[in-house]
């Protein structure tokens, strides 16, 4: 029997000041709200937020994040939520601080609202939560079984956050329709574990479209600190169609590689969506595809300031036995490189690694 499926929050909204009207889109989900917040932002928050609800029945209190997505830090939540008998949770903040609430969400079976303040990875709109140790060390993926109920996107916000968070969840953003296509191509399974829809591969496409066509001219937006159509545009592909698109059309080779460049120590200051970009680079070597798309795709990082060459992501000695191990971790048993139409091998990536690494500090 064949399955396709696509999933995505019941809502995303996406405006200038949506905060302000915050109680007007959450009212209907509970008599009582936490909002749990970045440190940063709290302050922000419990203005704009109250200033929302100042003449609602509704109560709405406010907590702030610890900064890392573990376990005691969602059963610390937990306690809070439970003690304050809130029947829904918000967050508001980067990708930990969403991951928690959603966890939260999860456990306790109530509804979720995610704010995000930045524009530069998929947690916002997927079903998914990254666990931590306390540490700050990789602990376990929580499939959650449904996407948060509303995302709500404040681009008064995005627009002040630094531009290389907007850039990063670019260089997430364009693998979506690499990884889709090869997924598509090899009949394998979505991020859920069912085939691709073809709803979903639309929505890789526009996101690939949508980076050409605005990536620049968004990214120049966020450096000057304005809002522009072109940013919005962006702001969109960044978080919903790059978070619905990956989730529903699957990752390939371009996460495995990402995945992959973590066991380079160099590399732990590189942001998820840089390696990703370069992954998106190897991932096309790989595939052999035609000179003309790695040039575009290579073009596109370059103007929005992603890394196109080991060197541009601080690896200044190309070390054989280094890189073998990083092209070893990528084809790990249950990474996504297998999702490729193709066999591939640890020799194939390495080479791919290589070339794409040479290819991107030619076409600079
Ligand atoms: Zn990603």
């Amino acid at each position: 029997m064949i399955v396709k499926s696509i999933q995505s929050p019941s809502k995303y909204i996406q405006g200038s000041g949506v905060l302000l009207k915050l109680e007007s889109y959450i009212e209907s989900l509970g008599k009582s709200f936490l909002v749990v917040a970045d440190p940063f932002v709290v302050d922000q928050a419990k203005e704009k937020i109250g200033k929302s609800f100042q003449s609602s029945e509704k109560e709405v209190s406010f907590e702030k994040f610890n900064g890392e997505c573990t376990k005691s830090e969602i059963d610390r939540l937990i306690e809070i939520v439970k003690a304050k008998k809130a029947e829904a949770v918000v967050a508001i903040g980067g990708g930990k601080t969403l991951d928690t609430v959603k966890a939260i969400g999860y456990y306790t079976s109530l509804p979720v609202v995610i704010i995000p303040t930045l524009a530069s990875c998929d947690a916002p709109c997927t079903a998914l939560t990254v666990i931590y140790t306390e540490k700050g060390e990789f602990s376990e993926y929580l499939f959650l079984p449904h996407n948060p109920d509303m995302v709500i996107v404040d681009t008064d916000i995005i627009v002040k956050a630094p531009v290389k968070f907007l850039a990063a969840g670019m260089g997430d953003a364009f693998a979506t329709y690499y990884e889709a296509r090869a997924c598509y191509k090899a009949n394998a399974k979505n991020l859920v574990g069912t085939k691709i829809t073809k709803a979903a591969m639309a929505l890789a496409e526009l996101c690939h479209e949508t980076l050409l066509a605005d990536g620049v001219k968004a990214k120049l937006s966020n450096e000057k600190g304005v809002l522009t159509k072109a940013l919005e545009n962006i702001i969109e592909a960044n978080i919903y169609l790059s978070g619905v698109g990956a989730e529903s059309s699957g990752l390939a080779a371009a996460h495995a590689i990402s995945n992959g460049l973590t066991v380079l120590t160099e590399l732990h200051r590189v942001s998820h969506g840089e390696k990703v970009a370069f992954g998106t680079l190897v991932q096309l070597v790989l595939e052999d595809a035609p000179i003309e798309e790695i040039k575009q795709a290579i073009e596109f990082m370059v103007n929005i300031g992603l890394p196109v060459s080991l060197e541009d992501m601080g690896v200044n000695v190309i070390n054989k036995e280094a890189i073998m191990k990083v092209a070893e971790s990528s084809c790990a048993e249950g990474d996504t490189m297998h999702n490729m139409p193709f066999d591939v091998d640890v020799e194939s990536v390495y080479g791919a690694i290589i070339v794409a690494n040479e290819i991107g500090k030619q076409f600079k």
